[in-house]
Parts: C-alpha cells; structure tokens; sequence
C-alpha cells in the first residue's frame, strides 16, 4: 500500500461540540496514515485550529473563484479558512443537486486552482450493479471529471457505490478488488502509470472498525473515505489504527 488516507465526512452533523472528536483521535492520527476530517464548512476554521496531526478539509465547492452564488462556498474560501482537501461528486451532491459529471470537473479544477486537494467520488448505483454497468459507469465518471493534469498530489478517486453509503451494505471484497483494479487500469491508460500509480484509491461505503482490516487488504485499496462512523472517535480511531496496521 501506499500513502494511506483515512478520510472522514461528517456531512450536514456536528456543531462546535463536536470538535472535541478531533482531540480523542490525534493518537491515531500519528500511526503513519494520513488522516483527514471534513466537518460542515461552518467548524472548518475551528476544526483547523484544532487538528494537530489532522487534515481539514471542505465537502464541497463552487466552481467559481467568488461570485453571485448565494449559499456556495468556493474552493478558494476553503483554502482560506485551513482546509487542504475538499470532496467533490459525492453521491449526495449528485443525487440531491443534480451535478453531472462536467460540473465536477470545473470543481475539480477550481480546487487545484485554490490549492487544496480534491478527492473525486465515483459510483454506482444498486440499478447499475445489477445490470451490469458498474465498470462503464465508472469507467465513464472518471473520464468525464478529471481535467488532464490530475496528479497524485493534486486528485485522490474515492470508490463509493451509492448503494453501500450509509446502508451497511458493502460489497464483497473480490467486488471492491475488481473495481479498484479498474480504476487503477483506467488512470494508467489516461494519464499513464507515474501518474496513475501516484493517485490514491479510497473505498467508501459502510466501513466499519469490524470490516476496515479485510477492506484494507484488497490490492489497490489506500484507504478509507467513512461518513457514519466517522463522527465519533471511538468508531473513526480503529479504522484508522486497521489502515494503519495494513
Ligand atoms: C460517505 O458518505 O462518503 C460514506 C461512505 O458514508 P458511510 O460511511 O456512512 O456509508
């Protein structure tokens, strides 16, 4: 395995209380992993101050720079307020505002503009699995949002089917191998193997402390992106102890 990435997406939870998480995982977080918390864009620059051996980073951003956007949050505000990684084109953001994939490209690129890391989710959905689509859906969302200069300092691609989030449905681990080793594939035929092996691959969906270690086991797997269990210290810190231990 290589750089490991234990990321944690607090999604629309957590008030200035929660920050207090942040403290019970700083032993975790010096284990050799990266670990990374977005928190609401509200506690960022809290969390920031907070963090210690912890990255903070955004849920989201706008493609634009600033602008007419009420309500949007830019890529270059995130930066401003600590962050150093944000997740675009997740399944939510997708699902619930209708963002295809040219959208997360602009916000993939707009995030490299500001500095911050982006980490594009990928995905299929229960209807595509069992079809048959999965590997042409992700096969087509990976084209589709990472401009041509993608890095493994700029990018990391996380895996989430949209049906193991928050469902504690996870597929199997033969499942999560074959697509990891898809995307791996598909990388290296668009931007060639030095880039491609540099990005790294997490899995979303449902990872739990009891199924991180076999889900961290899985070739091409670097780590984690956990939503759930991820808001309390006590279920984030053994996954990322099991990353680290992998
Ligand atoms: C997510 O929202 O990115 C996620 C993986 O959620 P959960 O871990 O709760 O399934």
């Amino acid at each position: 395995m290589r750089r490991k990435l234990a990321a944690g997406n607090w999604k629309m939870n957590g008030t200035t209380a929660a920050l207090a998480e942040l403290d019970a995982l700083q032993g975790a977080a010096t284990g050799g992993a990266e670990v990374l918390i977005c928190p609401p864009a509200t506690l960022i620059a809290a969390a920031t101050t907070k963090a210690g051996a912890i990255a903070v980073g955004g849920q989201d951003c706008h493609p634009d720079a600033s602008g007419a956007h009420t309500g949007d949050i830019s890529a270059t505000m995130l930066k401003d307020a600590g962050a150093t990684y944000v997740i675009v084109g997740h399944s939510e953001r997708r699902a619930d505002h209708g963002e295809p994939d040219t959208l997360i490209a602009a916000k993939t690129h707009a995030a490299w503009q500001a500095g911050l890391t982006a980490i594009v989710c990928v995905g299929e959905t229960l209807e595509q699995r069992d079809s048959g689509k999965t590997l042409d859906v992700i096969g087509t969302q990976l084209a589709a949002s990472l401009p041509d200069t993608v890095t493994g300092a700029n990018t990391v691609i996380a895996y989430e089917p949209v049906w193991a989030i928050g469902t504690g449905k996870v597929p199997t681990t033969d499942q999560i191998a074959d697509v990891h080793a898809f995307m791996r594939a598909t990388l290296v035929h668009h931007f060639g193997a030095d880039t491609a092996n540099a990005i790294r691959l997490l899995y979303g969906g449902s990872v739990k402390a009891s199924n991180a270690t076999e889900i961290f086991a899985v070739g091409d797997v670097d780590g984690a992106l956990v939503g759930g269990a991820s808001l309390k210290a006590t279920d984030f810190a053994p996954i990322v102890d099991a990353l680290n231990a992998s």
